[in-house]
């Protein structure tokens, strides 16, 4: 087996595959508009981006932008609009939503009545599973009990808080402007509201931490026992806390806290059903599972910068200036501005790109999606990684190893396409700054 020390952590967090993109044309609006995606993909998830945030955190690389109100009120309009464009879309036949995702940014901008709006025109567009997941993100300071019981009220089901440490030194050292207290109490009130799972984020790397001190925060955890916990390295390369800050922990330190993460929450009954999500059983975020576990299901973004997988037979994000966004819908234009056809060929290597991530990857899924065995499509990607040591048979599926669990964006990029091999997610093709020269409109043409 080759040394792991010899070998250098990815950490990119793939989200989306294929990452070849190109700038949209009216050919491609018309073929969004008009194609259908393969058949044997059922539900449909839909990611709502809210890009305002009470304040801007220095390590933050999300699409994001302050809140002034007009802007704000204009941004909702905007994204109404969005949600009709796809009314009677041919990908919506005989398929339904399944999962619902108010992120950000900060969703928790939204007042209730906003939400009831927005799911309100989300029904009047698409099938709704009545056992549909709705998740709302969550900054400490935009919420309250009352906020979350209204939440609740307008079908909220789930809520994820941006916690991320129960310790106010931690929480001065990355600049987040809410206390230990007070992030105890809105769990506490989370969890009193009766929604079906509460979830939060947790935050390790931080500047000067040791593992004494991302204990502390575990057994907090543990105390406090909220339904589902994802867990973020600080990567503070390339954001203003980098210059803040040299007491950034090493790799070393970071992978220690990894696996003493995953053995703490398994010995306390918590699941690993993703990287980097924990959760008691039945408790997984059915948006996160859509997204990444194979087959992945079809998934529209909404909002400026979101990102659409697989939906008309594309991948694609929508321009990222929130300014940029509301021209577009207000002009009645398509507000996508990258992305590319997604073949037959791509879906398969797709399929284990982001499956990876759910660390297991069922065969027969891929046998009857694609008509032939994963071992055939994939057989010297599949040998090099359980020589490595990253991944292992296990009946009827590939899992990731214990040692493979560290290198997970390492894993996946062995199964990107010779069009995909070196090429980074979307965001790193500065599609931030991006605005293009034109628009274009949805004519809606026969089905391709
Ligand atoms: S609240 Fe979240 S999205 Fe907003 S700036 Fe902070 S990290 Fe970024």
């Amino acid at each position: 087996m080759k040394s792991m020390e010899n070998i250098k952590v990815d950490r990119e967090y793939i989200e989306i595959y294929p990452v070849n993109w190109q700038n949209i044309t009216q050919k491609m609006v018309d073929q969004i508009f008009s194609a259908r995606s393969f058949d044997f993909i059922k539900e449909i998830s839909l990611y709502v981006h809210i890009p305002f945030c009470p304040a801007i955190c220095p390590f933050c690389k999300f699409n994001i932008a302050g809140y002034e109100p007009l802007i704000y009120q204009k941004y909702l309009n905007a994204l109404k609009k969005e949600i009709s464009l796809f009314k009677n879309h041919p990908d919506l036949q005989n398929r339904i939503v399944t999962a619902i995702y108010f992120g950000g940014g900060t969703g928790s901008m939204l007042t209730s009545k906003e939400v009831y709006e927005i799911l309100d025109k989300i029904h009047d567009v698409f099938s709704i599973s009545n056992k549909v997941e709705i998740t709302m993100e969550c900054h400490p300071n935009t919420v309250n009990s009352k906020k979350f019981r209204d939440y609740k009220k307008v079908g909220v089901n789930r809520v994820s808080l941006g916690i991320q440490s129960f310790q106010d030194e931690n929480l001065r050292n990355i600049e987040r402007n809410h206390t230990a207290q007070q992030n105890i109490n809105l769990l506490l009130e989370a969890l009193k509201t009766g929604f079906n799972c509460v979830a939060m984020d947790l935050m390790y790397r931080l500047p000067s931490q040791t593992l004494e001190n991302l204990k502390f925060d575990l057994y907090k955890i543990k105390e406090l026992s909220p339904d589902g916990v994802s867990t973020y390295s600080l990567e503070p390369e390339a954001t203003p806390l980098e210059s803040k800050t040299s007491k950034i922990p090493s790799d070393k330190i970071d992978k220690e806290m990894f696996y003493f993460i995953g053995d703490f929450f398994e010995s306390i009954g918590y699941r690993r059903f993703m990287q980097p999500d924990f959760s008691k059983p039945g408790k997984e975020c059915k948006y996160v599972l859509n997204a990444w576990r194979a087959p992945q299901q079809l998934m529209i973004g909404l909002g400026a910068g979101a990102h659409s997988q697989y939906f008309g037979g594309y991948v694609w994000a929508n321009v990222y200036p929130v300014k940029s966004y509301i021209d577009a819908l207000e002009q009645e234009y398509f507000p996508g501005v990258m992305g590319v056809k997604v073949s037959l060929d791509e879906l398969k290597s797709k399929y284990m790109v982001l499956g990876a991530r759910a660390f297991s990857i069922e065969k027969e899924g891929f046998k009857k999606g694609f008509g032939e065995n994963i071992s055939d499509k994939f057989n010297s990607e599949i040998k090099s990684l359980i020589k490595l040591g990253w991944m292992k048979e296990e009946n009827n599926y590939y899992k990731i190893t214990r040692e493979g669990l560290y290198y997970i964006d390492n894993i996946s990029k062995v199964f990107y396409s010779w069009a995909n091999k070196g090429k980074g997610q979307p965001w790193l093709k500065g599609l931030y700054n991006f605005t293009p020269k034109k628009f274009y409109k949805i004519t809606r043409g026969k089905i391709i």
